[in-house]
């Protein structure tokens, strides 16, 4: 970056994505088949600026390859095309892993009693750093079968942008602050509290009517992690919103529209996934 720009607060301008290897990550991905001309433009420019911005480090051995990258990049990207890049700010590394890993986890309970569990971790956004993906689930995403590690961890990073991981971003930031695209907190917390609940119920359901063939009627049709916690839940509707728009918007249209206000863009209306 020249003198001149670093005076006038510019930064300096990422590299472009090769024409190639763009129309590789375009066809590739079928969740990119609805965008129109100028949403692919745009999200070219952000999985170019978001290329150079982050650090990818291999882990174990992990081969990384411009494909990859690439992938990575543009999945990411695809949540911000209605905002910018400054929503990833908080971290720069993503390592990427060869095989989902494990992650030892460790809790003690009230009367003091130290448990452990290995769980297998596709990916994990850690608190405040670095972003860790495996390849196997990076090459799983973007077939519109709803499943998309990469959003599911950029959507962690979103929610916890305002210090609490709890199922909700910050509402108030950029385009937000303006009056017209102004959201509201506690509506935000009925939604999505209202349909987690919902989840569960029907994941209950479910377990109790399985053994007397249940009726399919309250069947849960997004995947049962998101049952988890409320952030665990805000991740996998993201996964969803991209994913899957139209079932996400059949299933739970209250949570499908405070996402589209959210991060300005309707997926259901582009094309039928
Ligand atoms: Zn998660």
């Amino acid at each position: 970056m020249g003198f001149l720009d670093f005076l006038k607060g510019r930064r300096p301008a990422a590299a472009p994505i090769p024409d190639e290897l763009w129309d590789w990550a375009i066809a590739e991905h079928r969740i990119f088949r609805g965008l129109d001309e100028g949403e692919r433009g745009r999200l070219r420019e952000l999985a170019a600026g978001f290329l150079a911005a982050k650090r990818f480090e291999a882990v174990d051995g992990a081969e990384i390859d411009d494909r990859l990258k690439v992938s990575v990049a543009a999945q990411a990207c695809l949540p911000l095309l209605g905002l910018d890049l400054s929503w990833y700010g908080q971290f720069t590394t993503i390592f990427i892993t060869k095989d989902a890993y494990s992650v030892t986890q460790r809790w003690e309970d009230e009367a003091g009693v130290t448990h452990e569990s290995e769980e297998e971790f596709a990916g994990e956004a850690f608190e405040l750093g670095p972003v860790a993906l495996s390849i196997p689930d990076i090459d799983a995403s973007g077939w519109g079968d709803g499943y998309n590690v990469v959003i599911h961890e950029m959507a962690h990073k979103l929610d916890g942008l305002d210090g609490a991981y709890d199922g909700c971003p910050p509402l108030g930031r950029g385009p937000h602050r303006d009056p017209q695209h102004r959201l509201d907190r506690r509506r935000w917390a009925e939604v999505f509290g209202a349909a987690y609940e919902d989840l569960r119920a029907k994941l209950d359901a479910e377990g109790r009517t399985k053994r007397r063939r249940g009726t399919s009627k309250r069947r849960a049709r997004i995947d049962p992690y998101a049952a988890e916690s409320p952030d665990e839940f805000f991740a996998v509707v993201c996964e969803y919103f991209w994913e899957r728009p139209a079932l996400l918007k059949d299933e739970y249209p209250e949570v499908y529209a405070q996402l589209a206000a959210f991060f300005r863009q309707d997926p259901a209306a582009r094309q039928s996934l």
